[in-house]
């Protein structure tokens, strides 16, 4: 029912994490809150960074996607754990940099990346630029002409697989607003002509196929596009990647009856298979670069509420409402996702009541889970909702004029303000 080792309950019958006594936590920093468990996320990077050590090429990264979960606090603890990360606007690239990480470290994507962005990008030294289409990679060649430099890029390629997510994520489809088609000839192009470019130095490939995939399967189908992908350039085009960037992923469970990613077991998997097509084709070992955002930081983070109420519409349902909602989680109301929502104050008692639990927000699809079972609810019982670190903070939004909620941090049993909640000065100060 917890889901993940981190999690607990004491003595009092409180839900736990890191130790940590929830209703203590939401007692000090108020409701909603999110409590991120830095312990975790370090565990998550390491299951990552160490199979790459083992498993991958030399030279191999692991790059955090931050746009799962972007504050200042998150860039020293993934630079600590020796990761790289990938940045998808000038905002988060700014993020990164005001947080100390190094721009050299910083791969740039994004589908429509302004000139503005392209410029702030070079003035601050970001590593590589993921060059996602032929407008952008004239943009860019200009750009680092001005400067006088020769920029190192990756082109976004896509390979036409459809992995069967669980949700309408995936974006590696020949039909797709990310990247250049393999199949229709326009990634070759998009090569010889990026070749050309005096002021653009190619390193190889990037691909990404979607999110909350459990198994290596998909990545492997990748790999093989990838791979004919790479002999047909050097054939045609006189080009062998030296980097292959897998894009990002692999998935987290939300609730009990979800699958859960064995992500050493398929990386060994995803290598085997990689080293197996470089000797079909002949082709020099690629570094390796994989880019997860979710696995890093959904299940380091729960979100705490304080329940409004119970509202029981005869012949219906059962509603519970919480002092946040859409604003702080809009996962539900774009995906319909699952989440593991628990009574953290009762957790000794039995979970027989079932309620829908909604948002506070003026719209009826505001809401966090349907159809599942609680203590009976009442006004200030302490609600928690389990997996909240990747795409919520990072979606959060001023709806209904509700502030963002503070998030703290966890690290050796103690905890620290990370992000202050929003005040009301905060909502109107750039408004004249
Ligand atoms: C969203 C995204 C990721 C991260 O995906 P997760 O499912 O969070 O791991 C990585 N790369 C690209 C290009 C993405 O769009």
């Amino acid at each position: 029912m917890l889901l993940y080792q981190h999690l607990g309950i004491n003595e009092e019958g409180h839900l736990t994490i890191d130790g940590l006594d929830t209703a203590e936590l939401a007692k000090e920093y108020g409701t909603p809150l999110y409590v991120l468990s830095e312990d975790r996320v370090r565990e998550n990077c390491r299951q990552y960074t160490e199979a790459f050590r083992k498993y991958f090429p030399e030279g191999s990264e692991v790059l955090y996607a931050g746009k799962a979960l972007c504050f200042k606090g998150i860039y020293p603890v993934i630079e600590s754990e020796g990761l790289s990360a990938d940045v998808v606007s000038a905002g988060e690239i700014y993020t990164a940099l005001s947080a100390g990480f190094p721009a050299s470290k910083l791969y740039f994507h994004g589908s429509n990346k302004t000139d503005e962005e392209i410029r702030f990008g070079l003035e601050n030294g970001v590593g590589t630029f993921v060059v996602d289409n032929f407008a952008e990679l004239e943009a860019l060649d200009l750009e680092a002409g001005k400067r006088g430099a020769v920029q190192d890029i990756l082109l976004r390629v896509t390979v036409g697989l459809d992995p069967h997510t669980l949700e309408a994520i995936n974006t590696g489809k020949v039909d797709s607003q990310f990247g250049t088609p393999i199949e229709t000839g326009a990634a070759m192009k998009i090569l010889q002509e990026a070749l050309t470019k005096k002021h653009l130095r190619v390193l190889g490939f990037h691909s990404h196929i979607g999110s909350q995939i459990f198994d290596c399967g998909p990545f492997c189908d990748q790999i093989d596009i990838l791979l004919d992908f790479a002999a047909k350039t050097r054939e045609k085009a006189g080009f062998t990647p030296s980097v292959l960037n897998l894009g990002g992923g692999f998935g987290v469970p939300y609730v009990a009856s979800d699958p859960k990613a064995d992500i050493a077991g398929n990386i060994e998997k995803i290598a085997a298979h990689l080293k197996a097509g470089l000797e079909k084709y002949g082709l020099p070992a690629p570094r390796i670069l994989m880019e997860p955002g979710r696995s890093i930081v959904a299940d380091a983070c729960l979100t705490l509420y304080t329940a409004g109420g119970l509202k029981t519409i005869e012949g219906y349902r059962s509603y519970v409402t919480v002092d946040g909602g859409m604003t702080d989680n809009p996962r539900y109301a774009l995906y319909k996702s699952a989440y593991t929502v628990l009574s953290a104050g009762r957790m000794r008692e039995d979970a027989d009541f079932e309620c829908t639990v909604a948002g506070r927000c003026c719209e009826s699809g505001d809401r966090i889970a349907e159809n599942i079972y609680l203590p009976k609810p009442e006004r200030g019982d302490l609600i928690a909702v389990l997996t909240t670190g990747a795409y919520n903070y990072s979606m959060a939004s001023n709806y209904n004029r509700i502030p963002r909620p503070a998030l703290v941090m966890l690290k050796d049993g103690k905890a620290r303000l990370a992000v202050r909640r929003e005040s009301f000065e905060d909502l109107i100060e750039r408004e004249n």
